[in-house]
């Protein structure tokens, strides 16, 4: 997958992008990353990209014309018609299948606020969708970026050593993950559950899809409200005491 960046401070991409899972795939080729600065396409020798807000206010906001030549520069480079994607607190909340959707993409350019924001013109013309990654405001679109690539390369084939590790991570089937234990088995006295240690695979999936289900249950509630749960589920449900109602069926 190609990921192109648009951001004023492409060190931050860069520096994070080169650590891990990530790291790794970039490496490896999975995921090829390409960092545009709107600064190299400022049009001034300061090197401009932000200025006053026309109407007055607290702040600076980012200038249409070094983003827009910034964009055009990772149009080019990009091996599809990608969609541009501007990092906002006011975007549609990011989620676990969305990275999964795009993951299925040939890439994306995603852009970087700074400042107060960007000029909205740009916004109107150029950008296909905003995302948020929660309801709060940090000083700029790079963590956020980071953030929504990390999740992406997660389900892109070749990212993981074991491509079954995604599967059974939280969010993806609508419950939270079960807990994870390794050695040893005895920790200040804690013992890791029996069960795990009897190597029967059919009690070992039986146990962590209870934990799973109550655990959800017990921290995020409201991801259980409509769900259509299978026999074994409800079972496992009633034993979490969950008061399955008329839609869980
Ligand atoms: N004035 C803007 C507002 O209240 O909506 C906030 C601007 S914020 C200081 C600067 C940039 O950080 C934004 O343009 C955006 O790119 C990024 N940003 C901040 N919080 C974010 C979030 N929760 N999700 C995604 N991007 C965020």
């Amino acid at each position: 997958m190609w990921i192109g960046v648009i951001s004023l401070l492409p060190e931050m991409i860069s520096g994070a992008a080169a650590a891990g899972v990530f790291g790794r795939a970039v490496a490896s080729g999975v995921i090829q990353l390409a960092v545009f600065n709107p600064r190299d396409f400022a049009g001034d020798k300061h090197r401009t990209v932000d200025d006053k807000p026309y109407g007055g206010g607290a702040g600076m906001v980012m200038m249409v014309e070094p983003l827009r030549a910034a964009l055009l520069a990772a149009k080019s480079a990009a091996p599809a018609d990608v969609p541009v994607v501007l990092m906002s607190p006011q975007g549609k909340v990011f989620s676990q299948s969305a990275a999964v959707e795009q993951s299925r993409q040939a890439g994306l350019i995603l852009i970087c606020g700074r400042y107060e924001g960007i000029d909205e013109r740009f916004v109107s013309r150029y950008v296909d969708a905003e995302w948020s990654i929660g309801d709060y405001v940090l000083s700029g679109g790079e963590l956020p970026a980071l953030v929504v690539m990390d999740a992406i390369a997660r389900h892109i084939p070749g990212t993981l050593g074991n491509s079954l590790s995604v599967i059974d991570e939280s969010h993806l089937d609508g419950t939270l993950d079960y807990p994870h234990y390794t050695r040893p088995v005895d920790t200040e006295g804690a013992k890791v559950p029996e069960v795990l240690l009897s190597g029967d695979h059919r009690k070992v999936a039986l146990h962590r899809r209870r934990e799973a289900l109550g655990r959800t249950f017990e921290r995020r509630p409201e991801m259980l409200v409509r769900r259509v749960f299978s026999d074994e589920d409800r079972e496992l449900l009633k034993a979490c005491n969950h008061p399955l109602d008329d839609h869980d069926s």
